[in-house]
């Protein structure tokens, strides 16, 4: 298929057009490099630099098979100060997106959606049938995103297929390709820094959650397994509807957890040391994936922690100056 992946110099959106193009798929990539990385995208695809909001309908234009929306902002604590930037950079973006989609008749959507739209859940695991109560703005904007994406799916007389894939946490490397934002904010990167010596010690956020060690619990899964939905999620779009499927292990690991999976994989004492409450952090967040076995086909493979982490780990050393 001849795709286009937006935001595929980021860190999903890198390794999801590794595995595209390992499948044989033509791949373009649109990234306006505000915080992705030019040498982070796959050597076999096309790239043209520009806003995605300006530059996807001169690309469409040429005839897609489907796009991947990847470009995103995507930091909780930044959209809580500077929700105009999630708004216009998140929704406004994605709805002239869609509207390219629309007049350039792609049949296939993929979007990259977020466990952030369900909020704090009332039970466990949360199926893609939770109450949707984000509690900050970047989950409010890809909620958006997602009740936009219905209603042009349902328009479309059946033209365009799409489907939103709910991240839960998101985690591991695909080789070359793995987690190196600016703004790190992500617990595994994290304490990984501090293995590498470019951090002196991570922070716990809390030890009086209601979980079994106090520390909050959260469903990590492998970037890899993570790509594998997308390209199963091709498959099944174009039936001119909206599938909304959560993707996670099932599993869920407390931060103290994490930290001594990590210490396992890097052979690094990693001090901690426990600090207030992050605002708006639920205690657990755990996935259902039901819908994405039964409607994808999708089964993760890679979800053993330790395995999860030691490839990070490689991507971090990787990294490190000798
Ligand atoms: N966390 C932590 N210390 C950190 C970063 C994160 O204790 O330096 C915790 C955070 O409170 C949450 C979990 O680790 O319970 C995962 O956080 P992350 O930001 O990686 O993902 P989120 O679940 O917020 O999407």
């Amino acid at each position: 298929m001849k795709l286009l992946v937006t935001g595929g110099a980021g860190y999903v959106g890198s390794v999801c057009t590794a595995h595209l193009l390992d499948a044989g798929h033509d791949v373009t990539v649109l990234d306006d490099l505000s915080t992705g990385h030019r040498d982070a995208v796959p050597s076999g695809a096309a790239f043209v630099q520009g806003d995605v909001a300006v530059a996807a309908s001169g690309v469409l234009a040429e005839g897609y098979d489907g796009v991947l929306h990847f470009a995103a902002r995507s930091l909780v604590g930044e959209s809580v100060v500077d929700p105009a930037k999630y708004w216009h950079g998140n929704v406004v973006t994605s709805i002239a997106l869609l509207d390219a989609v629309r007049a350039h008749r792609v049949p296939r959507l993929v979007f990259s959606s977020t466990a952030a739209t369900y909020g704090e859940p009332e039970t466990s695991p949360i199926t893609e049938d939770s109450p949707t109560r984000p509690t900050n703005p970047y989950g409010a904007t890809k909620l958006a995103i997602d009740h936009a994406i219905t209603s042009y799916a349902a328009a479309s007389g059946r033209e365009l297929g799409a489907v939103s894939l709910r991240y839960f946490n998101v985690a591991g490397a695909h080789g070359a390709f793995g987690e190196r934002h600016t703004t790190e904010t992500h617990l595994i990167p994290l304490v990984l820094q501090v293995a590498a010596g470019t951090r002196e010690q991570v922070a716990i956020y809390g030890d009086d959650w209601p979980t079994a060690d106090g520390t909050c619990v959260r469903d990590y899964i492998h970037v890899d397994d993570l790509a594998d939905a997308h390209l199963r999620a091709l498959d099944v779009a174009p039936t001119g509807e909206h599938l909304i499927c959560n993707l996670g292990n099932g599993t869920g690991f407390s931060v103290r957890e994490v930290i001594e999976a990590c210490r396992r994989v890097t052979g690094h004492p990693i001090p901690a040391a426990v600090a207030p409450r992050r605002a708006g952090d639920p205690a657990v967040l755990v996935a259902s994936a039901a819908r994405a076995h039964e409607r994808l086909g999708w089964t993760p493979t890679r979800g053993d922690l330790d395995g999860i982490v030691a490839d990070a780990w490689a991507f971090v050393r990787s990294r490190v100056p000798a």
